[in-house]
């Protein structure tokens, strides 16, 4: 990917775990490595397309002297974090903290921490077949909305859905959202499931009727099993109103587990005749 560098940034800060650096302040140094893509940017010869380096370092000296941070670790994650929500084109930010002046009763040279933060894209599934079904989903995208680490980027179409899993009960709608987040899988997980909560979700029946189903679909390409958590979703293969908004979003994209296309998911369960949604 292409990159904007900024190299040894000086910026009079007071982050410290002792008093005296909190008080007296010293020089602290940044180097960002921006990565985006600077294709659209250089056709044009236009700034619009790419992000203003000189904006970008305002930014981090207005976070490094904004707050005092303990930990340079801290100051580094907050200055990365800011940066990407300022500047939406950038992609990622490999950004390195030196901190020459440090505490340490040893000559040296330089110490610093360097982190690397960036946004993912998540696709996730969201389904409703209780009360008002459609003021649900929205509070779905709402609620994901209103977290400032996420953004929903699209919306597919809503399908209406005969229920899967042999329960008798209403009929769902169901859709997929596109979402671009600084959270991680965990982070966004429990995001979900708050959201499901205020939408006053009850649990009481496995694969029974709920106003505000959200699952995880896909987190970038990864691919992560733990006691809370299974992406990619362990059974959307089977489901075709998962797959079928899904291929509205990402007909291309592909499952990293199954190495297959989400239509090409989507065309065998067709063939199979498994099908749940009711007109596509
Ligand atoms: P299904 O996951 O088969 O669609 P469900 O949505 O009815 O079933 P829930 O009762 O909503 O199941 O969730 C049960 C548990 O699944 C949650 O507590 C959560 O920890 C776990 N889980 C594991 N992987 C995921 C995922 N990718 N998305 C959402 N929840 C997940
Ligand atoms: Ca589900
Ligand atoms: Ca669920």
């Amino acid at each position: 990917m292409d990159q904007i560098r900024i190299q040894g940034l000086r910026i009079y800060a007071r982050h410290g775990v002792y008093e005296e650096e909190r008080k007296l302040g010293q020089s602290f140094y940044v180097d960002a490595r921006l990565d985006m893509d600077l294709r659209a940017a250089g056709e044009r010869d236009d700034l619009d397309f790419s992000a203003d380096y000189g904006a970008v370092c305002k930014k981090i000296v207005e976070v490094m002297t904004g707050e005092d941070f303990r930990l340079i670790e801290a100051a580094a994650h907050r200055t990365a974090q800011e940066v990407l929500l300022s500047f939406p084109a950038v992609q990622s930010i490999t950004l390195t903290l030196h901190k020459p002046q440090a505490p340490i009763a040893l000559p040296f040279e330089d110490v610093a921490v360097r982190i690397k933060r960036g946004w993912h894209t998540a696709y996730v599934a969201s389904g409703s077949n209780l009360g008002d079904r459609e003021a649900f989903l929205r509070m779905g995208i709402d609620g994901l909305n209103a977290h400032p680490l996420c953004r929903v980027e699209q919306v597919a179409p809503v399908y209406e859905t005969t229920p899967y899993g042999g329960v008798e009960q209403g009929e769902f709608l169901n859709t997929v959202m596109k979402v671009r987040t600084l959270l991680e899988p965990d982070q966004l997980l429990r995001l979900l499931q708050e959201t499901e909560n205020s939408a006053g979700r009850e649990r009481k029946v496995h694969w029974g009727p709920r106003t505000l189903d959200l699952d995880l679909l896909l987190y970038d390409d990864r691919i992560l099993e733990t006691p809370r958590l299974i992406v990619p979703h362990p059974d959307m293969e089977n489901r075709d109103f998962v797959l079928k908004p899904l291929s509205d979003l990402a007909p291309g994209l592909v499952h990293p587990v199954s190495g297959q296309t989400i239509l090409g998911l989507l065309r065998r369960l067709e063939k199979n005749g498994e099908l749940h949604v009711k007109s596509m």
